[in-house]
């Protein structure tokens, strides 16, 4: 038997509802706030994920799903779709329209260790922001985040905030966070050692050395921001209070990518057993690395395999909508022509209707019935087609009415 590979999983089932549930909402979220949808490639060239998302992140040193195709070119499956829209934008010109708006869903890849809530392939589904760098932006975009959290009924979640300036005042930091941990940087994780010169920043949040004196008191990158970058964080936090969100700043936040700018921010629940739920930040120099033009942006990116696990864990019912209108079964095998019609007039109507075609005993139709959580049951027997008149059950009181089949849309107008 072949398996699936590591890492990965099947959605069907209740599963995919939730799924379903999930990206409709945040669809409708997206759509509330003027978000227009963008879908990027799957696979990119290897150059885009190595220059946007940065050649010392755990991303693409260790993570990305790199392949050779047939013509010998270096090609990526895409870890994540901020880098992949950036392409987007430069190559199709989108930045000539802006502000610009869009939302995504998809599948990412990443070669990680898979454990709970940590998968090769992930689902992400995020926002970007592209032409203004005024905080309020920043402030807007965490609000779509948080108000679809609330709307899926998360409400134990709060955002995570820092700010890590620009270019200059990073160089400033890293080089302040090298003379901090350069004595002791032997007791510190291998990975560590390799950050140490090549992205100190990398140290603050690492998973192995996370309790150590000295990432404790390491030096606060806040300390480090010039007038501008504290202002720009002032101010988002400023309107985050007037939108009543609750944030708390934590300053060893610096986020995976390289690529962000002053603000960078994670959602995470309360009870945070997978780590953040999603995160995000700005990212004023993405474009310009990439040979675009100078625009700034803020977006973020939330796991739909984590949202709809912490959905599970904290039992919050979603209205699926999942059951049928009606299910219409007949008794002889005589009547399935006039079920079908009518099981298309329905249809046409916009019931949701299903009907049996296989046959069963009348008890299994009914369990049929059952399983499929139809709301009204339609039975047609040889008395019914003579007279162009149905029996109706409610499949909730039980209760039969005879309906003719003129008045059966009626019938379903009132009583579904
Ligand atoms: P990142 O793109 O690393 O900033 O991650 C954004 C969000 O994607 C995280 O907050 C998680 O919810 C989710 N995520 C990242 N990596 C994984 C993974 N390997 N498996 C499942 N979800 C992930």
């Amino acid at each position: 038997m072949i398996q699936k590979l590591k890492g990965t999983y099947d959605v069907y089932g209740d599963l995919a509802k939730k799924h379903d549930y999930v990206k409709k909402l945040f669809q409708a979220v997206c759509e509330s706030y003027n978000y227009s949808y963008i879908e990027t490639p799957l696979i990119e060239r290897s150059e885009l994920f190595h220059r946007g998302v940065g050649e010392t992140t755990d991303i693409v040193t260790k993570e990305t799903y790199d392949f050779l195709d047939r013509g010998n070119r270096e090609n990526t499956i895409r870890p994540e779709g901020t880098a992949g829209i950036a392409r987007a934008i430069i190559e199709d010109k989108l930045y000539n329209t802006l502000p610009l708006k869009l939302w995504y869903i998809g599948s990412m890849f990443r070669y990680e260790r898979p454990q709970k809530g940590r998968y090769r392939e992930l689902r992400q589904m995020g926002v970007e922001f592209y032409g203004s760098n005024d905080p309020i932006s920043d402030a807007e975009v965490i609000s779509l985040g948080i108000n679809f959290l609330k709307e899926l009924g998360l409400k134990d979640v709060k955002v995570k905030i820092n700010s890590i300036g620009g270019t200059e005042t990073r160089i400033k930091y890293k080089d302040a966070l090298i003379k901090h941990f350069k004595s002791d940087i032997d007791n510190f994780c291998d990975d560590c050692k390799e950050r140490l010169t090549k992205n100190p920043l990398r140290i603050l949040d690492c998973k192995i050395d996370s309790d150590k004196e000295l990432i404790k008191n390491a030096p606060s990158i806040l300390d480090y921001l010039n007038d501008d970058e504290v202002k720009h964080f002032e101010k988002v936090k400023e309107y985050l209070d007037t939108l009543e969100i609750e944030y708390e700043v934590d300053d060893s936040l610096v986020r995976g990518l390289d690529y962000y700018t002053n603000t960078v921010f994670e959602y995470v629940t309360k009870s945070n057993e997978f780590g953040s739920i999603g995160g995000g930040g700005r990212y004023n120099n993405l474009l310009k690395s990439l040979d675009g033009p100078d625009v700034p942006a803020v977006g973020f990116a939330f796991g739909l395999d984590r949202i709809v696990s912490e959905l599970e864990n904290s039992e919050i019912k979603l209205n699926l909508n999942d059951e049928l209108d009606c299910y219409i079964l007949t008794i002889t095998e005589k009547e399935n022509d006039y079920a079908l019609e009518l099981a298309q007039k329905l249809r046409m109507c916009g019931f949701k209707i299903d009907l049996d075609l296989s046959g069963k005993n009348m008890k299994n139709k009914f369990k049929e019935a059952d399983r499929y959580k139809a709301k009204q049951i339609i039975i047609i027997g040889e008395d019914e087609v003579i007279n162009d008149e149905v029996t109706i059950r409610d499949n909730i009181t039980k209760e039969e009415t005879k309906v003719t089949i003129d008045n059966i849309i009626d019938y379903f107008d009132v009583n579904l």
